[in-house]
């Protein structure tokens, strides 16, 4: 279609320009002893984005980042497409080998790291250099994040990420963008069930998912939003514009301790926070030295695995007010929300946390979002039992993977994006997880889903944490193996099996409770099933 001689493309570009007029003097980003305005905020961002076309950063280049949470991250989310160019923020978890990997696969021109982990970084880079046989592939230039608030002098390389504020230009308004489906972010998928490939988002569908969001979860313009959420997860669920949009206050940590939580929360008076469900075990889990008094009223999203309902009842009644979402890299974050409806207020919280649980509907931008028979593409019928696969379709999802036209064409059919979860639909339109494909554990025919397994055993009181997946079965092909981490020492396999007799259908218990001291963990909070079945291969069946 013809574009309008008055057609503007769309940007979250506008919202930080825009933040800077009408909120010029609130406070935009506070980190330890550091506090900005949202003019200085964009000029900064103007600055940074001036510096970066000095250092010959052209349009579509790439700039990774390795950071936590602090404000250079956060300036880095506008600057760095002011000029053109994508910004790809890496999971600071990730060994050296994966990083070096998304360093060359990305084709990283720039990469900033934060002077904490400049020696995963430097090991990242010597394999860079290594994997480049012959030295043709080009090495990233270096510039180091120094700590803004008690800086350390660490360095690697000669530029330092202050310098490039400083030698910037605060009236540069950045390169025009010419078409708003061009790239914003690269982020690569965590990799929990494949190896990790790139996705690259627009503009527009920033725009659209940014927007989606604020509305959604009700974000007023006094929004105080603490930086929980690691923001190069999505790009903070797309907060990191979105606070911008509302022109409300980051709160920047480095840790996400339950101390620094309660105290940032009770000190700044948080009024939004982003999530895994894993963050409220730490913030249930808190010694009393470690918990604030809570002033303000704290909204949470939650979201990137399945939140126990039991989970959730626990959070509302220590007073946080939980939104359930879901999402994934390929979506630009959440793309669906658990929309909450007044009527519900009048359940006891039991009933409201097992409707919290589902992961509801899609966000206001999204076109579409339906549970589908994946062979014939036929949509089940919403009766809440039927599974199928969750497909999306719309403008936040995704054009494609860098790089990668076999595994772009494999994640489409007829237009719908194939999440590779499975779901049911119920009666209410309310769409409810049941598992990612890959982890349904099939038992003599039957379909269990690991999800519901868990729900039910995280009500068991010893438990704090548990994961079921799939044990070989001589009778029944897969059997469920649930590895648990308990609270108190002294609970046994058999007690917890003699509640799973009582709570659920009797093909559903698990045939092996194993206990753990932990349960391995993606950098985002998703427990690594595939370690786990390797190991429940290795086990015997109570
Ligand atoms: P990866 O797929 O590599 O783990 P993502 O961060 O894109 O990386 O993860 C997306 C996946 O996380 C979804 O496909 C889904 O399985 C899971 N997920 C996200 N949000 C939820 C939720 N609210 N409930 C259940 N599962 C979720």
């Amino acid at each position: 279609a013809k574009c309008p001689a008055n057609y503007v493309p769309l940007t979250p570009l506008t919202f930080i320009k825009r933040a800077s007029m009408v909120y010029s003097g609130r406070p935009s980003v506070i980190y330890a002893g550091v506090s900005f305005t949202w003019r200085q905020t964009y000029e900064r961002c103007c600055r940074l984005a001036y510096s970066l076309r000095s250092l010959n950063v052209v349009k579509n280049d790439v700039v990774s980042v390795l950071a936590p949470n602090v404000p250079a991250l956060y300036e880095m989310h506008f600057a760095v497409p002011m000029a053109g160019a994508v910004l790809n923020a890496i999971n600071t978890r990730l060994d050296a080998k994966n990083i070096a990997t998304i360093l060359q696969h990305s084709e990283a021109k720039v990469f900033f790291i934060d002077y904490q982990y400049v020696p995963l970084a430097s090991d990242a880079l010597r394999l860079l250099v290594a994997s480049s046989k012959d030295g043709s592939s080009a090495m990233p230039l270096v510039i180091v994040i120094d700590d803004i608030d008690k800086p350390t002098g660490v360095r690697l390389g000669n530029l330092e990420y202050e310098q490039l504020i400083h030698h910037g230009d605060p009236e540069y308004t950045g390169e025009d963008l010419g078409d708003e489906w061009d790239a914003i972010a690269l982020n690569y998928t965590s990799g929990t069930t494949s190896e990790p490939k790139g996705v690259v988002y627009s503009h527009r569908g920033a725009f659209l998912s940014t927007m989606s969001l604020i509305q959604g979860w009700e974000m007023s313009t006094e929004a105080v939003y603490l930086w929980s959420l690691p923001m190069f997860h999505c790009n903070g669920w797309t907060f990191t514009w979105g606070v911008a949009a509302r022109g409300g206050t980051n709160v920047c940590i480095r840790n996400t301790s339950a101390e620094e939580m309660y105290k940032s929360i009770s000190k700044h008076k948080v009024t939004h926070m982003c999530c895994a469900p894993i963050v409220f075990n730490i913030l249930l889990e808190a010694k009393p030295q470690e918990r604030c008094e809570i002033k303000s009223k704290v909204n949470i999203l939650t979201g990137g695995a399945p939140p126990p309902a039991a989970l959730l009842e626990k959070m509302e009644n220590l007073g946080f007010h939980i939104t359930h979402a879901y999402g994934l890299t390929e979506a630009t974050g959440p793309a669906l929300v658990c929309e909450w409806q007044t009527k519900w207020d009048q359940l006891p919280i039991d009933q409201q946390a097992r409707l919290k649980e589902r992961q509801g509907v899609g966000i206001l931008t999204l076109a579409d979002v339906d549970v589908k028979n994946k062979e014939t593409m036929e949509s089940v019928p919403h009766d809440g039992i039927t599974m199928g696969e969750i497909v999306l379709r719309g403008s936040s999802i995704m054009k494609g993977y860098l790089k990668d036209e076999k595994e772009t064409a494999n994640a489409f059919k007829k237009g719908w994006f194939l999440t590779g979860d499975v779901g049911v639909i119920h009666p209410d339109g309310y769409l409810e997880i049941k598992d990612r494909s890959k982890d349904v554990i099939i038992s003599g025919g039957e379909n269990i889903s690991s999800v519901e397994l868990e729900s039910i055993l995280f009500k068991h009181p010893a438990i704090l944490e548990v994961a079921v997946v799939a044990m070989p079965h001589p009778r029944w092909g897969e059997s469920p193996c649930a590895f648990v981490v308990l609270k108190k020492t002294d609970t046994t396999e058999a007690e917890i099996l003699a509640y799973c007799r009582k709570t659920m259908s009797k093909f559903m218990v698990p045939k092996k409770i194993e206990f753990v001291k932990e349960l391995p963990k993606t950098g985002t909070g998703k427990i690594l099933k595939v370690e786990l079945r390797k190991v429940a291969k290795t086990l015997k069946i109570s």
